[in-house]
């Protein structure tokens, strides 16, 4: 059962079936928008049935453009939501919380997507598929098509961590490194892949099937919040996937009649690379071009181009009358740490969410009763790097003998 109407066209809203095979707008090549018939959706579902299935982003597989039977999981989403009780008092937010994405099956946010797309290549019969990556889709669809039996390969950027490099080549599936200075090229080659080789593009950014896995992000909240939105949700962003999907999940919800307020989102981006972030500022519709991908720490959030010109995160942050923000390297160092006070170890990307929260928290831009849901994307297992970097290499060392032990006991514990 697929409640799904079709595909819409962002920019000249041309309509599309819902077999319709490419990633997008036949006419104008605008992203495409899955459309759901809300009505059908709202008298078919039952919310005890939801409850009792499996904890996934599946057990709200009406929402979701894939009929059952070609499901592809690893049991993403249904992360926890912590409440910051440690770090909350820090930043003199009483109501922080962070969503724990870290504990994705590759250790990411991006594995929402990624189930959804490579369940929907499977569903159309695809046989061969690649993707190109800075490092955690890679990962993640190597995963994902491995598991479905996709004859695919994986493109990834040369500075991905030696960490994603090896999580992706132990797939097993074939991996190159690709870089380049200009995307126009790369434009056209993908354009023949698809073309020329019969090799379904179902895994790059531009999939209009991708973000609708992030749409989970709101239903989990929404529930693990007593059934009510939040009053922010703070995302990490650079094509921008990731904050669209769930605003369109929280949306969902009002138009289920499940949510009667809606959350302000924010786009977090690295102060080095914010193109969002300018374009927000400037009151544009579309994000030109901006910023030096490499000179940021947040490698996995780090994108001068947003998918779709950055139309769509534009949109949902004046909609939901949220903001951007820009967090420096310093501050997301910070943010690993301040993390670490509630047991979660994040990559740089994912902690620029509470390296944001503290500065918005310090602006007054947040109130310090106000809900906040912190996305840490992703887990510092996949840049570890960094926190040694931070941290220096050098750790103390003792001998096996009592003095040497309560020497160092003597060091870090007061005694009396
Ligand atoms: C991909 C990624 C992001 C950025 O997400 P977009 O959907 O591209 O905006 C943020 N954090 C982590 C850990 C990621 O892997
Ligand atoms: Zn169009």
């Amino acid at each position: 059962m697929s409640y799904v109407l079709g595909l819409n066209c962002e920019i000249c809203e041309e309509q599309h079936l819902p077999d319709y095979q490419g990633n997008t707008c036949r006419r104008c090549g605008g992203l495409l928008d899955v459309v759901y018939d809300y009505d059908r959706i709202r008298a078919g579902i039952s919310r005890k049935e939801i409850d009792a299935r499996a904890p996934t982003i599946w057990r709200w597989r009406e929402f979701l453009p894939v009929r059952e039977e070609s499901i592809v999981t690893l049991g993403e989403g249904c992360t926890p939501l912590l409440d910051a009780r440690n770090l909350g008092p820090v930043y003199g937010l009483e109501r922080l919380y962070i969503k724990n994405d870290t504990m994705n099956p590759t250790g990411t946010f991006k594995d929402r997507g990624y189930s959804v797309a490579v369940s929907k290549a499977v569903e159309i019969g695809t046989k061969q598929a690649f993707t190109y990556t800075s490092g955690n889709a890679g990962a993640s669809f190597a995963a994902y098509a491995r598991r479905a039996g996709l004859n695919a390969f994986i493109l990834v950027k040369g500075w991905a961590s030696v960490e994603k490099l090896a999580m992706m080549r132990s797939s097993g599936l074939p991996v190159a490194l690709w870089d380049f200075e200009s995307f126009e090229p790369v434009r056209e080659i993908l354009r023949r892949a698809s073309e020329e080789l019969g090799a379904y593009q179902f895994t790059v950014f531009n999939n209009p099937y991708r973000h609708e896995g992030n749409k989970s992000y709101a239903y989990e909240i929404w529930q693990e919040l007593g059934e009510r939105a939040p009053d922010w949700v703070i995302h990490p962003t650079a094509t921008g996937g990731g904050i669209v999907g769930s605003w369109k999940g929280f949306e969902e919800l009002r138009e289920l009649g499940l949510a009667n307020r809606l959350p302000r989102m924010v786009a977090v981006q690295p102060a080095e690379c914010a193109p969002i972030h300018k374009a927000f500022l400037e009151g544009l519709d579309v994000a030109p071009r901006f910023g030096t991908p490499k000179a940021t720490i947040a490698q996995s959030m780090s994108s001068d181009a947003p998918v779709g010109e950055g139309r769509r995160v534009l949109s949902a942050l004046r909609e939901s009358e949220g903001v951007a923000v820009t967090v420096t390297d310093e501050e997301i160092l910070q943010g690993i740490m301040d993390l670490g006070l509630e047991g979660v170890f994040s990559e740089p990307a994912g902690a620029s969410a509470v390296a944001a929260a503290k500065k918005l928290a310090r602006q007054g831009v947040i109130g310090p009763s106000d809900t906040v849901v912190c996305v840490v994307t992703g887990t510092g297992l996949k840049q570890p790097d960094v926190v040694t970097q931070h941290l220096g290499r050098t750790v103390p060392r003792i001998g096996p003998n009592w003095d040497e032990f309560v020497g160092f006991v003597d060091s870090v514990w007061s005694r009396s």
